[in-house]
């Protein structure tokens, strides 16, 4: 079918499927749960499945507080999560500083291409480094673990880091659909209602993150969105053809509806 440009559903350097299957091969990666690690519990061993052990477990899995996520350093000006990562605290000012700059410089339709692209590139960077982490930090393989259990873990230091909280609903995904509703997202509520979906950093991080979790290159695209006056955000994630086409209806005014609807029948 025809459809408008929609380009920045094709980044260039889109992963193939042979590619992401790679992510699948990362080692559990040691270092990046050893401020959680207990010392002195469980053995440290990678497992084919996750074993149940019953009290203190080897490793913290609830750092999800203030004062144990975000670990300050005031001699050094640093702030780090506890899997060691770096990280920048940013006011809501600074966000739409930031968007309308970018807009400034390329314009709306190519600002709205990077800002999918950056979500993109994000997303296959937070992978690799997540599925390491995941494996030392449940001491078992991979394959062995269920997506939904991944997913959480995944999205929950998006969610005390201020990027909103989600639902997913994976029912259609037999007939390759996959659809995201997100609440609080950074990017909207920074920007207040415009009348158009903004929330293009999510749509490439979802994108990649699901194409490296279904292990086959997929795209997204934002049917609703917190600034186009609806209380939160909606997704959909789906093969090329059919994020195009739904970019294509959201564009001449579908509702979320309309464009699931009409997704079914294609
Ligand atoms: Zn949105």
């Amino acid at each position: 079918m025809s459809t408008t440009a929609n380009d920045y559903t094709n980044p260039l350097d889109r992963p193939s499927d042979a590619t992401l299957q790679v992510y699948w091969r990362e080692k559990a990666n040691l270092k990046s749960v050893s401020l959680l690690r207990r010392p002195g519990i469980g053995d440290g061993q990678i497992k084919p499945t996750i074993e149940i052990r019953e009290g203190v477990q080897s490793y913290k899995h609830n750092p999800y507080h203030d004062n144990e996520y975000f670990r300050h350093d005031p001699n050094k000006g640093t702030l780090h999560n506890p899997y060691g990562q770096r990280m920048m605290r940013v006011s809501e000012d600074f966000m739409i500083a930031m968007l309308g700059s970018l807009e400034d410089e390329v314009g709306l339709s190519g600002a709205r291409e990077i800002m999918y692209k950056c979500g993109y590139q994000w997303g296959l960077h937070d992978m690799r480094t997540f599925l390491g982490r995941m494996q030392a930090e449940y001491e078992a393989d991979l394959s062995r673990m269920r997506v939904d259990f991944l997913l959480e873990t995944w999205w929950w230091p998006l969610n005390i880091t201020g990027w909103g909280t989600w639902r997913y609903d994976f029912r259609q995904r037999d007939k390759g659909l996959m659809f995201i509703e997100l609440y609080e997202s950074a990017v909207a509520q920074s920007v207040g209602d415009l009348g158009a979906v903004v929330c293009y950093f999510y749509a490439g991080l979802f994108a990649s993150v699901f194409s490296v979790l279904s292990r086959r290159s997929l795209g997204c695209v934002e049917m609703q969105c917190y600034s186009t006056g609806e209380d939160h955000c909606r997704f959909v994630v789906s093969d090329y053809e059919r994020v195009d086409a739904a970019a294509f209806w959201r564009s001449e005014g579908a509702s979320a509806k309309d464009i699931i609807k009409k997704l079914h029948s294609m």
